[in-house]
C-alpha cells in the first residue's frame, strides 16, 4: 500500500474511530488525576495492560495524542510537550547541561533563548558561546572539552540565517555533542531536521502548529530514551507541562497544517517578490528568494518556506517604520506569528547600516489584499 503523504498524516494520524463513540475529534481529558480501581496499580498504570494514566503532570491521554501526532510528522520516535516554546527550549538546555558545561548557539537565535542561555543558565554555571553559524566550521572552532550542546535555529526569525544541518550534526557526532534546533519557522511541513542528523527538534507550537493565535505551547521531538528523560525530569520536576485543553486545540491545528503552510508559503513569496522591486525597499530577507545568500542551501534542506520574512526599508528611521506599521490595515502590529492573520513588527537592522524595516507574518487573507495594503502603507 502507498505510504500516506504529509497532508493525509496531518488529517488521519491517531484515528481511533472504535473509541469515543466514533467521534473524529477526541474528547478532552480535562482532569488532574486518574482514580485507580486497584491500589496496587497506583503509580504503575503506565506499565499495566492496557496502559493507563496516573497524573496529568506525568502524562495525559489528550496531551499524549498531540505528542504522538507531532512525533509522526517530524519522523521522530517520541515527543514531549511543554506549556510554551520557551518551556521546551529551557527544558532542552537543562536536559543537556549541568554546572561547568558549555553551549555553542547561533547569534541570531530567538531573543528569549539568547537571554536564557546568556543570563539565566550562566547563573547555574552553564557558559555559552554565540557564533554566526552560517559556516559549519564556526561550531567546531567554538567547541571546548566541556561543550555539551549545539543550539541551532534555521532559519532564524529576524534576518533569516540558515545553518547547514547535516554538516553541523556531523561535527557534533564526531565530538559526542548533542544537537538541538528551533524548527518553528519551517514547521514540520517544510523541514524535518532529524533526517539531517539533528538529535532534538523544538517547536514553539504557539506558531504554525497551533496556527490560530489562541494557544501557547512548545514541543520537543527525538529518540524515545531522551524524550522519556525530558518527560520525567524537566517535565515532571519543573512542571511546565501542557494543559489538556491546549493539547486539544493543537490537535485541531495539526489537521490543517499542510494546507495552511501552502498558503503561507505562496502568499509570502508573492509579497516578497513584489516588495523586492519596490523603490522604498532596500532588501527583502526571505530564504525563498534567489537574492538570499543561502538560497541554495535552503533548497537542499527544506521542502518550502514559511510565511515570515523581513523587509529592510531604504533610508528609513524608526519613526518612519512606525508610520508604515501603523498605516497597515490587515497586518496587526503584534509579536508572535504563525496564526491565520497577518502581523508585523517594526525592527532595526544593525547589519544593514542601522536601517529600520518590518518583520511581516503573511496570514491566510487574499494575497492581493495584503499587497495592496503594503503598497498603500509604503506611500504613507
Ligand atoms: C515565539 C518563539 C519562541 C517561543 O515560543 P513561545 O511559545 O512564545 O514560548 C521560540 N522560538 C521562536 C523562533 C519563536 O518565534
Amino acid at each position: 500500500m502507498r505510504e500516506p503523504g504529509f497532508g493525509t498524516r496531518c488529517v488521519h494520524h491517531g484515528d481511533d474511530h472504535g473509541s469515543h463513540f466514533g467521534a473524529p475529534s477526541p474528547p478532552i481529558y480535562q482532569t488532574a488525576t486518574f482514580v485507580a480501581t486497584d491500589a496496587a496499580l497506583l503509580g504503575r498504570r503506565e506499565h499495566a495492560s492496557p496502559p493507563g494514566y496516573d497524573y496529568t503532570r506525568v502524562d495525559n491521554p489528550t496531551t499524549h495524542a498531540f505528542e504522538s501526532h507531532v512525533a509522526a510528522l517530524e519522523g521522530a520516535e517520541a515527543a514531549r510537550s511543554f506549556a510554551s516554546g520557551m518551556g521546551a527550549i529551557a527544558a532542552v538546555v537543562l536536559h543537556a547541561c549541568g554546572a561547568g558545561d558549555h553551549v555553542v548557539c547561533v547569534d541570531t537565535v530567538y531573543g528569549p533563548t539568547r537571554a536564557f542561555l546568556k543570563d539565566y543558565a550562566a547563573r547555574f554555571g552553564v557558559d555559552t558561546t554565540f557564533v554566526d553559524g552560517r559556516d559549519p566550521a564556526d561550531f567546531a572552532k567554538a567547541t571546548r572539552a566541556e561543550t555539551r550542546l549545539y543550539f541551532l535555529e534555521s532559519p532564524s526569525t529576524r534576518v533569516f540565517h540558515l545553518q547547514e544541518l547535516a554538516a553541523v550534526a556531523q561535527i557534533a557526532r564526531d565530538r559526542g555533542i548533542l544537537t538541538a534546533i528551533d524548527n518553528s519557522w519551517a514547521s514540520p511541513y517544510f523541514q524535518n531536521p532529524h533526517e539531517h542528523g539533528i538529535d532534538l527538534v523544538i517547536h514553539s507550537a504557539t506558531k504554525y502548529i497551533g496556527g490560530h493565535s489562541d494557544v501557547l505551547a512548545g514541543v520537543v521531538t527525538g529518540d524515545a530514551r531522551r524524550i522519556r528523560r525530558l518527560q520525567l525530569q524537566e517535565g515532571v520536576l519543573l512542571g511546565g507541562v501542557l494543559d489538556p485543553f491546549a493539547a486539544w486545540l493543537l490537535l485541531r491545528g495539526l489537521r490543517t497544517l499542510a494546507v495552511r503552510m501552502e498558503r503561507h508559503q505562496s502568499s509570502a513569496l508573492h509579497l516578497a517578490r513584489a516588495l523586492e522591486r519596490h523603490p522604498r525597499v532596500h532588501r527583502v530577507l526571505h530564504p525563498g528568494l534567489p537574492s538570499h545568500p543561502q538560497h541554495a542551501l535552503g533548497q537542499r534542506q527544506m521542502r518550502g518556506y514559511g510565511g515570515l520574512f523581513s523587509v529592510v526599508l531604504e533610508d528609513t528611521e524608526r519613526e518612519q517604520a512606525l508610520t508604515v506599521a501603523n498605516a497597515l490595515r490587515y497586518f496587526g502590529v503584534a509579536f508572535s506569528w504563525g496564526g491565520y492573520e497577518s502581523l508585523c513588527v517594526p525592527v532595526e537592522f544593525p547589519e544593514y547600516g542601522g536601517r529600520w524595516g518590518l518583520r511581516l507574518h503573511v496570514g491566510l487573507e487574499d494575497p492581493e489584499d495584503l499587497l495592496a495594503d503594503l503598497e498603500d502603507a509604503l506611500r504613507a
